[in-house]
């Protein structure tokens, strides 16, 4: 008697133990990363604001901001690499993974936050880029937090004397953040202040989404840094989304996309350029043509340094 009862109170025990649905995976995200030994101050102040309840694009423009605030690496913000006529003009983009959203700044004069004003054109306008003077316009009018910059015709005298010197080929960087967000969406954003010496009014690969930057929510987001020529002329970012789309992972796809260049350019691996990706498992990968390349990794509350050896060239 005693075994039936009990065995009767053990059915429905079991019953609902089995109609339970089984526990829900653990979400791959939230997982940042982003380029150079800086990053680890981009993808640490990005966690930061995501633990408060930061959304996506909050978190991105907070782990950037704080790269362009300390004009890290001589080569983010208005402390970045100056120009050929020796003022810096800056470089940004952001991007959205739901509604498939970019906004981009070029050229961008005395600005602090250039994300900041690619955000705004992101969520304000009915446009996705701004360039120059334009840009300045509407980052003023946001309020956005500017430096005074020399007048047209100063700068133009720095121009003409630095022509009668030799080029200035000092380097160049470029904070870029990924994300994969706790809820699977993902996003991206990028600032730089390009080439160093490069003419002014030259625009790189960091604000053209599908260069620099590429996010698609139903696939991942991919990034770039490095000589901006090399990596626009062949839509840096966006063939890794796509061959992540067709199923490589993202250290897979960021490789096939070195040595698809490398194959087509005629400096070969000589490319001065990295990419970096995730993608909507939480998996990430980078890839550097010729040179290491140091990225950081944020995720479970950390942010750690990985760096790669260039790839080896087919
Ligand atoms: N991609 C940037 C540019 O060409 C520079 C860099 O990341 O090194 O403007």
């Amino acid at each position: 008697m005693r075994t039936f009862v009990r065995c009767v109170l053990l059915v429905p025990a079991l019953f609902a133990a089995c109609a339970a649905p089984p526990p829900a995976p653990a979400a791959p995200g939230p997982l940042l990363i982003a380029t150079w030994p800086f990053g680890r101050i981009a993808t640490d102040a990005a966690m930061a604001a995501l633990q408060q309840g930061a959304g996506r694009l909050d978190a991105i423009e907070a782990g950037i901001s704080e790269v362009e605030r300390l004009s890290c690496d001589g080569s983010v913000g208005l402390g970045g690499r100056p120009n050929a006529a020796g003022y810096a003009q800056l470089d940004a983009c952001i991007m959205d993974g739901p509604g498939h959203r970019a906004g981009c700044v070029a050229g961008l004069e005395g600005i602090v936050h250039p994300i900041r004003a690619a955000r705004h054109v992101m969520e304000g306008t009915r446009h996705v880029m701004l360039v120059g003077e334009g840009a300045r316009w509407f980052a003023l009018e946001h309020q956005l937090e500017s430096a005074n910059v020399d007048d047209l015709p100063a700068k133009k005298q720095a121009w003409v004397a630095r022509e009668r010197r030799p080029a200035d080929t000092a380097g160049h960087d470029t904070v870029t953040l990924l994300l994969l967000d706790r809820d699977g969406h993902v996003a991206g954003g990028c600032s730089t202040s390009g080439a160093g010496g490069k003419l002014p009014g030259r625009v790189g690969d960091s604000p053209i989404p599908g260069a620099g930057l590429y996010v698609d929510d139903e696939v991942g987001a991919a990034g770039a840094t490095g000589l901006g020529e090399n990596v626009m002329r062949y839509c840096g970012s966006y063939q890794i989304v796509e061959f992540m789309r067709q199923g490589m992972s993202p250290q897979q796809a960021c490789e096939e996309q070195v040595h698809r260049i490398a194959r087509k350019d005629p400096r070969g691996y000589q490319l001065d350029i990295c990419f970096l990706a995730l993608d909507k498992h939480g998996r990430f990968g980078a890839a550097a043509s010729n040179g290491r390349f140091p990225f950081a990794v944020g995720r479970d509350g950390r942010s750690e340094l990985i760096t790669i050896e260039p790839v080896t060239p087919r």
